[in-house]
């Protein structure tokens, strides 16, 4: 499924419709550098005691070509005319006024708090969206050599980010839950029930469907309160896994009193439109 059929009955998606999609049109203008494919025998222990591959030395992923990629697309962003052009340029001239901008960037989206951007919202959602397109021959690598029944931990097994969504795939016996990195890329899979939260193993989620929407339902904690927008289906990934195209859901949970513990890229000023 392409968006339009989806935004003709999702019209107030189309604003972040609109953005995503530049976005997008500007990272595809952008040289892909070359990401270092980890030796996975050199990398196995780590992985068997929950160490991530962009947290691991032995993994050897270095993310500055992927930076160098970020600021890329900020320059040509901030060049542009797009909705997001003046933040953009902010966001440059920060970066540029202080060394190593593209090392910079990289441990930004790793979570290092000691650079404070403008937008730190719209910097995570613009340098993921070019070092997912960087990491993408290692992700790829990545769901080759992974055994996932060795994973099965409630973080993204390649950056370590709290799932944005989750998906049901197959039939039973075989049915399973894959969780969705929202920054990244990764799915993987995840026990069938249960918080990836909280990961009280005694709480089951409940579910919410709803109405006109088929594939997609609302499982939340009992425990804890927080909430996965959970995609039932297969086929759709690009389009139902992206998060933005269920921001509505997020407010049906909001109204709820529900919590989303989830990672969101989708929470930086311009698309804040559910929240105003
Ligand atoms: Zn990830
Ligand atoms: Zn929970």
């Amino acid at each position: 499924m392409t968006p339009d059929p989806w935004l003709a009955s999702h019209s107030y998606l189309r604003p972040v419709a609109d953005l995503s999609a530049e976005v997008d049109r500007a990272a595809a203008g952008i040289e892909v550098l070359d990401a270092r494919i980890p030796d996975w025998d050199d990398y196995r222990a780590d992985y068997l005691a929950g160490v991530t591959v962009l947290a691991s030395a032995d993994a050897g992923v270095d993310l500055e070509p992927g930076g160098r990629m970020v600021s890329a697309l900020l320059e040509r962003l901030a060049s542009g005319t797009s909705s997001v052009a003046a933040e953009a340029r902010a966001l440059n001239a920060e970066l540029r006024r202080g060394p190593q901008p593209s090392r910079r960037i990289a441990e930004f989206l790793l979570g290092d708090e000691t650079f404070t951007p403008s937008s730190p919202g719209l910097l995570r959602y613009l340098g993921w969206t070019a070092m997912a397109r960087f990491l993408r021959p290692v992700l790829n690598a990545f769901d080759g050599w992974r055994d996932e029944e060795r994973w099965l931990r409630r973080y993204c097994p390649t950056c370590g980010s709290l799932p944005a969504m989750a998906q049901l795939v197959g039939v039973d016996p075989g049915r399973m839950r894959l969780l969705s990195c929202g920054c990244c890329g990764t799915r993987w899979q995840f026990k069938r029930t249960g918080c990836p939260f909280c990961e009280t193993d005694a709480q089951r989620l409940a579910s919410v469907t709803i109405d006109g929407e088929p594939g997609l339902r609302i499982d939340h904690c009992e425990s804890c309160g927080g909430y996965l927008k959970t995609y039932d289906g297969q086929g759709n990934e690009g389009l139902l896994l992206s998060d933005w195209s269920s921001l509505h859901l997020d407010l049906i949970a909001y109204d709820r009193g529900l919590k989303r513990l989830a990672a969101s890229l989708y929470e930086f000023e311009p698309v804040q439109i559910f929240n105003s």
